[in-house]
């Protein structure tokens, strides 16, 4: 799950690791008042969505009046925003962080992320701050220095320390520095998070060290022990379709093709997608009813299927195991009698209680398209 970084930033505030003042706004009115509030002759504008790259973007202004900062706000606010992270049609902004603005003298990059590959966290620092990390793994990957830690250990100082050191910061922050390090991974910990990420860590002309971006990404299968963080969840950020199907336990990812799949299993699903692949077409989505649904879920499912408007066709592919094929069957039946299917639907059914899905689905007056296996499947999805 994603937050914003006006929320990130209350974490991190929670956590000691220092940030500028600012607040949230969610219109003209109220940036101005902030900026006020806040004083100084500089202040900085931050639209708030889930993806970084804002900078370039013109998601990040700065302003001399408050003035200027409700200008900037009416004007971001309501902006579809576009940046290399958030893919070319973009994010609605809804709200902005108005901010203090600071005399920035050098910009670092910090980071705490999940390495799968060695399985235990790393903390990454770099001298190279402001600009995507990825870009510099591949252009200057001696400039980033790693750490992994030992979850059992949690950070030593030696650690906090080389990655200090590493990063080239001048020596008189060293102690802060590390201090800010410690802070950071004690928060990737305590929150189960898979990143967290400060870029750019900040040396002001007046020598503060400042987080000046932040970005919290916490692990979806710890959320349960961390319900207080559920509120932070802003659904607007989420695909409509996907908010839906997992308000249903219905496990659905929308993708870009155009055939709409229902099927039982993450394996069986991955199997499905290649077929239409091979095919020569292309999923709309990815969907797993699971072993446990029900009808409900099956009409649901199919339900979102229907509603993707990119859908020119459908294929439902299920080995009836514990999710037995007549459940399926009625959950289709029923979703039909809901939402008009305007597309060919190929169905492939195998396993417990074939007979009896088969029938339910032979007896409603839907126009199907029986496929006897998963290589005639493949057939008929080319002849969509
Ligand atoms: P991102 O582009 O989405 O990662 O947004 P950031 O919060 O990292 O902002 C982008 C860049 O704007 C930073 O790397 C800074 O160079 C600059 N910036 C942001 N706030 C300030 C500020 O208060 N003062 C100055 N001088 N620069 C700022
Ligand atoms: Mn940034």
């Amino acid at each position: 799950m994603k937050i914003h970084e006006y929320q990130a930033k209350e974490i991190f505030s929670q956590f000691a690791i220092p940030v500028p003042r600012g607040s949230v706004a969610e219109d003209a009115d109220e940036a101005r008042k902030i900026a006020e509030q806040i004083g100084g002759a500089r202040w900085v504008v931050k639209a708030q969505v889930h993806a970084g790259g804002r900078g370039k973007g013109g998601g990040v202004r700065v302003a001399d009046t408050p003035e200027a900062v409700a200008e900037i706000a009416e004007k971001m606010i309501g902006m579809t925003l576009v940046t290399l992270q958030t893919g070319p049609q973009g994010k609605r902004v809804a709200r902005v962080l108005v901010e203090e603005g600071v005399p920035v003298k050098q910009e670092f990059y910090l980071g705490a992320a999940v390495d799968r590959a060695k399985q235990c966290p790393v903390l990454i620092a770099s001298s190279e701050g402001g600009i995507g990390i990825e870009e510099l793994a591949a252009g200057h990957p001696e400039r980033i220095v790693r750490e992994w830690i030992d979850v059992g250990l949690g950070l030593p100082a030696f650690q906090a320390r080389n990655l200090v050191f590493g990063m080239g910061i001048d020596t008189s922050f060293v102690r802060t520095g590390t201090g800010i390090f410690s802070q950071l991974y004690r928060l990737f910990e305590s929150h189960d998070c898979t990143l967290v990420e400060i870029n750019p860590l900040v040396v002001t002309e007046d020598k503060r060290l400042l987080a000046l971006d932040a970005r919290i990404e916490f692990d979806d299968n710890a959320l349960y022990r961390h319900k207080d963080l559920l509120e932070l969840k802003d659904t607007d950020e989420q695909d409509p379709l996907e908010l839906e199907a997992s308000r249903h336990r219905v496990n659905y990812i929308r993708m870009e093709g155009d055939i709409g799949i229902m099927v039982n299993g993450a394996g069986l699903a991955m199997a499905t997608m290649d077929l239409i692949k091979q095919a020569g077409a292309n999923p709309a989505n990815f969907l797993d009813v699971g072993g446990g649904a029900t009808t409900e879920m099956v009409t649901k499912g199919f339900e979102i299927i229907l509603q993707d408007k990119n859908v020119r066709g459908i294929l439902i592919n299920i080995f009836g195991g514990i999710l037995r094929c007549d459940i399926l069957a009625k959950g289709v039946v029923d979703a039909a009698k809901k939402v008009a299917i305007k597309v060919p639907v190929v169905v492939r059914l195998e396993g417990t209680n074939v007979e009896q899905g088969r029938k339910i689905l032979a007896d409603s007056d839907l126009d199907l398209v029986v496929a006897h296996s998963m290589a005639d499947a493949a057939e008929k999805v080319k002849g969509i």
